[in-house]
């Protein structure tokens, strides 16, 4: 393993044993950014270096900045477990996992410090810019696996690291309106927003019926681009901004 760091960033190496081949011929498409998830920094970095937990990342950030590289970039880390994006399901071979320290919303979720979203931000930058990540392509672990996870969640500030160039990012559309769509709902509206969430890359199936899967991604949705409600429900706002993500990719 290389003892330097594949970043330009300021960072040091924490190797962790948790890694393989990425298969030949795999680009690295995607930045996924995940919390940790753990009561400490500690308990979590011994976790993502113990040989039989069988998880890594490819970097840790902890909450006053400090970076640390686990996993080289050219090997496949083991972040995403089973997950889905735009039909990919190995999304560990084509992408890179960033693990931040945060305890979660199982351990005490709280704000992530302005200096830790700084180094969160340049790194990001660095990642995207040498591998040529595109923006709508760093994605939350809720966006690949809405069903399981929630990270890095509701309090992550993905529109401070769209102001610094770092993912897509759209003003949410103001709540407020009429519209309400929730599970057990089922026609044509309902089938329309599946089909929205499909384009933008989320897993359902367009299938009108608001199923379990539906509202796992809604909320995951909500969580990355309309955090002040999580809900799961599709109002006007979560249909409104969902059409603005779409109609500012290049090419729509
Ligand atoms: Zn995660």
């Amino acid at each position: 393993m290389s003892i330097s760091t594949d970043t330009s960033v300021k960072a040091r190496v924490h190797p962790s044993p948790n890694h393989g081949a990425r298969p030949d011929g795999a680009t690295i498409a995607m930045l996924i950014l995940h919390y940790t998830g753990m009561p400490s920094a500690e308990a979590a970095l011994q976790r993502l270096c113990d040989p039989s937990t069988e998880v890594s990342a490819h970097y840790f950030v902890h909450e006053d900045g400090q970076i640390l590289q686990c996993v080289p970039e050219s090997r496949r880390a083991w972040h995403a477990g089973k997950s889905t994006w735009k039909g990919e399901e190995d999304i560990n071979s084509r992408s890179i996992g960033i693990e931040i320290v945060n305890p979660g919303h199982e351990w005490g979720y709280r704000p992530f410090p302005e200096q830790q979203i700084a180094a969160v931000s340049d790194l990001a930058l660095d990642i995207c810019a040498r591998h040529g990540i595109a923006a709508w392509n760093v994605l939350a672990h809720s966006d690949i696996a809405p069903d399981r996870k929630e990270d890095p969640g509701e309090l992550f500030p993905w529109e401070a690291l769209a102001r610094a160039g770092v993912g897509h990012h759209v003003d949410p559309a103001p709540i407020g309106g009429n519209l309400f769509m929730q599970e057990g709902d089922a026609g044509q509206p309902v089938e329309a927003v599946q089909s929205m969430l499909v384009l933008y890359g989320y897993g359902v199936d367009v299938s009108g019926e608001f199923d379990a899967t539906t509202r796992h991604a809604v909320t995951a949705f909500q969580r990355h681009f309309r955090p002040e409600k999580v809900d799961g429900i599709v109002d006007q706002s979560t249909v409104e901004t969902l059409h603005r993500l779409l109609a500012a990719l290049p090419g729509f």
